[in-house]
C-alpha cells in the first residue's frame, strides 16, 4: 500500500536532509579539558571550530569536587567551575560550543563525516577526538548515594581530601597499585580490596605495596555495600572463604577509591580508527595523529597511562596544532 504524505510533510523532509548536513573545517567531539582546549587553539588559529559536548557537558571533571592539582589555580577550583572557565574561554575567540552527541561516523572518504543526535551529518576536513574514557564502576546502589560524598574513581584528584583518614582501594592492577601507594603517603590506613588472590599489577608495583607499611590487602574480598550517615563511613565486603563458605567483613573507611579500570569512549569509532586491546585510539607516539589522516586523538580516550586534567589539556593543544597543520597543507 502507498502512503502519501501531506505535501508540507513531504517538503519538510526534503529540507530537512538538506538542511541536516553541514560543512566545517575543524569538529571537535567532546568538551573535557582535551576538547576545549583544542577548542582554544583551533580557534585562535582560526579553524572556525564546532565542538560537540556529549552527554556529559564538561566531561569526567564535573563529577569531581575540588581541583587541587591544575596550574593556575592556587586556591583550588571546583570541577564544574573549572570545566564551565574552559569553555568560556574557548567561546571567547569564536569557537562554537553546541550540545550534542555523535552518534555515527564515516571516515572512509576525504570528508569527515560525522552524524550528531542521529539527525545531523556534520562533514568535517578534520576530526579532533576527545571524547574521554568513563571509570568503571561495581554497579552498587551505595556508589551512587556516595558519590562525591567518600566515592572516587581517581585517588590523584581526590586523595588530598582523606589526609590522616582510613581509606580502601578497589582493584588488583597497575592503577589500584598505583593509587594505593599514592594514598598510603597520605592517609593513615589504606585498604587494597582485591576480588583474586593475586594482583593482576607489574611486579614492580606489588612489590611497592608489599613494602607500604600503612596499605593492608585483603585477598578474595568483594564489596558489596557502602554505609554511613552523610557520606562513606563504612563498606561491607564478602571474604571467600574455600569454594563455598563465605563470610562478612564490616570494614571502617571515609574514602573508597574505585581503581577497576576505565572504559574509553572510542565504540563508535573504531571500525575506522586503530585503537589497542581495551579500546584506547592508537595515537603516532609525539603527536595525536591516528590511522585516518585528518583524524586526531586527544585527552583520555587515547591515554591508558596518565588521565590527568592538565595532560589531556596538553594533548588537546597537540590535536589543535596537528589539525592547523594538516588543514594548511590540504
Ligand atoms: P586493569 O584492567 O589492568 O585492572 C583492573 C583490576 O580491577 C583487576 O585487578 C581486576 O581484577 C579488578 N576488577 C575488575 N572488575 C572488578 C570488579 N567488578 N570487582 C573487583 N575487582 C575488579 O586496569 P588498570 O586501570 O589497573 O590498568 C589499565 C592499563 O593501564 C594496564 O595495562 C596497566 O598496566 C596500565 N597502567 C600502567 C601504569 C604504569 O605503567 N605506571 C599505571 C596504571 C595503569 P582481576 O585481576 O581479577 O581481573
Amino acid at each position: 500500500m502507498k502512503i502519501f504524505k501531506p505535501l508540507d510533510l513531504q517538503k519538510d523532509t526534503q529540507n530537512a536532509n538538506i538542511e541536516n548536513v553541514e560543512n566545517v573545517k575543524c569538529l571537535i567531539i567532546g568538551s573535557g579539558p582535551a576538547g576545549y582546549t583544542a577548542a582554544i587553539y583551533a580557534s585562535r588559529a582560526n579553524l572556525k571550530p564546532v565542538l560537540f559536548t556529549g552527554l556529559q557537558m564538561g566531561g569526567q571533571l564535573t563529577t569531581t569536587t575540588e581541583v587541587d592539582n591544575f596550574p593556575g589555580y592556587p586556591d583550588g577550583v571546583t570541577g564544574p567551575e573549572m570545566m564551565e572557565d574552559f569553555k568560556k574561554q574557548s567561546e571567547r575567540f569564536g569557537a562554537d560550543i553546541r550540545f550534542g552527541i555523535a552518534t555515527t561516523v564515516d571516515f572512509s572518504g576525504k570528508k569527515h563525516k560525522v552524524t550528531i543526535d542521529d539527525n545531523k551529518i556534520i562533514e568535517a576536513d578534520a576530526v579532533i577526538i576527545a571524547t574521554g574514557a568513563t571509570a568503571k564502576y561495581l554497579g552498587l546502589e551505595s556508589e551512587t548515594k556516595y558519590a562525591g560524598m567518600g566515592v572516587s574513581a581517581c585517588a590523584t584528584c581526590d586523595g588530598f581530601f582523606y589526609r590522616g583518614k582510613d581509606v580502601a582501594v578497589i582493584g588488583g592492577g597497575d592503577t589500584a597499585a598505583e593509587e594505593a601507594t599514592y594514598l598510603a603517603g597520605l592517609c593513615r590506613k589504606v585498604y587494597l580490596i582485591v576480588r583474586r588472590d593475586v594482583l593482576r599489577a607489574s611486579k614492580a608495583m606489588q612489590d611497592k605495596v608489599t613494602n607500604t607499611k600503612n596499605i593492608e590487602v585483603l585477598w578474595e574480598h568483594q564489596t558489596v555495600d557502602l554505609f554511613g550517615e552523610n557520606g562513606v563511613e563504612g563498606a561491607t565486603l564478602v571474604k571467600k572463604k574455600g569454594t563455598l563458605a563465605e563470610e562478612i567483613v564490616k570494614i571502617k573507611i571515609d574514602g573508597f577509591f574505585l581503581a577497576i579500570g576505565h572504559t574509553p569512549n572510542s565504540d563508535i569509532f573504531k571500525k575506522y580508527v586503530e585503537t589497542d586491546t581495551v579500546g584506547y585510539i592508537k595515537t603516532i607516539p609525539g603527536t595525536s595523529k591516528t590511522n585516518i589522516a585528518g583524524v586526531f586523538a586527544a585527552g583520555d580516550v587515547q591515554d591508558p597511562h596518565y588521565r590527568q586534567a592538565v595532560t589531556a589539556a596538553g594533548s588537546g593543544c597537540i590535536a589543535a596544532i596537528d589539525a592547523e597543520r594538516y588543514l594548511s597543507e590540504l
